[in-house]
């Protein structure tokens, strides 16, 4: 078959015309991008050939006239055509390692000696009402994570057959004036083999650090200290292993006026001795909404009361603590007569000893 017919090509294509043409047609042939596809790796070989023959001057023109060459040429040319190998094949890896990094993106899967990344460990601060209600934080992560380009295998993905550059012999040979020199071929180490390099991205590594940002879901009711798991978002594991996880220990701003014991919201709520003496409504505000307590008359200061589910919800269960308001009593300032005169006149009226059980 035609080599230009081949590659698509006019014949007198020039050779940044090929090496074009032969990118194009190997992203498509290639049999790393075919696994098994015996058609498209037959059809690669005819590219592959066609490219090497026409990028090559000497076989091209004698493929051009009519004086052999061509796909019948056996593979295994003859160093003494004054043919440098080596700077032919450089050419030919780099453009491999290019041109194929970007679609072995295929997951590796867990292999002999596979181990779990490592966990990764954050801070984060919240305010004692975000901490009740929940709340979403995008984190800024530094993590190693499986290299993009081998899919975290180290290696460039190889189809198994004769090393391109040493076409199987394992040696490349030089020609320098009349001097033909050979040494072992670096592609194959002189196995005549193709091998697997080590990725260039990561440089066999399998890994590369990356920076993103993380979606954090706090639950509502976090308390000061928790800590938030996302699956996966630590370390990417070696050789297939499974990621580890990203942990966030969660630190929660005090309150000024509550306090959180478990899951119980306490708050110290003044009042006045009228209202102590003579039971009274006392609406208070708290992160959960508003409560009303009914202070029954007598109350005493210190004395507590329980609203039932009024607390913090649970990180748990979502059930919810119950809030306690602890009543403390505040004397009046009496800053006018009027205020005084009464109060005397009440402990005249009242001659309750109130220092009773200490006098036995
Ligand atoms: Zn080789
Ligand atoms: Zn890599």
């Amino acid at each position: 078959m035609d080599l230009y017919v081949i590659l698509g090509l006019p014949s007198g294509a020039s050779e940044p015309d090929i090496k074009r043409a032969y990118r194009r047609l190997a992203r498509r042939f290639h049999p790393d991008i075919n696994p098994g596809d015996r058609t498209a790796e037959a059809r690669f070989r005819q590219i592959l050939d066609a490219y090497e023959t026409l990028m090559d001057p000497e076989r091209r023109s004698r493929y051009d006239t009519g004086s052999g060459g061509g796909t019948a040429e056996p593979r295994t040319v003859s160093g003494f055509e004054g043919f440098d190998f080596s700077s032919r094949g450089a050419d030919h890896s780099a453009t491999f390692g290019d041109l194929f990094a970007e679609v072995l993106t295929a997951r590796a899967t867990p292999r002999e000696g596979s181990e779990r990344g490592a966990d990764l460990h954050l801070d984060g601060q919240l305010s004692f009402e975000e901490a009740l209600v929940g709340a979403q934080r995008a984190l800024t992560v530094t993590r190693r994570e499986v290299c993009q380009a081998c899919a975290g295998t180290g290696q460039t993905r190889v189809v198994t057959g004769a090393c391109d550059l040493c076409q199987a012999t394992g040696a490349v040979r030089t020609v320098r004036g009349h001097m033909v020199f050979s040494r072992s071929c670096q592609a194959c180490a002189g196995t005549g083999q193709r091998r697997p390099r080590p990725c260039e991205r990561c440089a066999g590594a399998g890994q590369e650090t990356r920076t993103e940002s993380v979606q954090v879901r706090i639950p509502p009711g976090i308390a000061d200290g928790e800590r938030v798991r996302v699956a996966s978002k630590g370390n990417a594991g070696l050789r297939g292993g499974p990621a580890g996880d990203l942990f966030i220990t969660v630190h929660v701003h005090p309150h000024p006026l509550f306090q959180r014991e478990g899951d119980d919201l306490h708050l110290v709520v003044p009042i006045a001795i009228h209202e102590a003496a003579l039971g009274a409504r006392v609406d208070v505000s708290t992160p959960t909404g508003g409560a009303r307590l009914r202070v029954p008359p007598g109350t005493q200061s210190g004395q507590r009361f329980r609203l039932r589910d009024r607390g913090a919800p649970s990180a748990r269960d979502g059930r919810r603590g119950d809030l306690v308001l602890e009543v403390r009593l505040m004397l009046p300032k009496l800053l006018d007569e009027r205020s005084k005169e009464l109060l005397r006149e009440f402990g005249r009226i009242n001659g309750e000893n109130v220092r009773e059980p200490l006098q036995g």
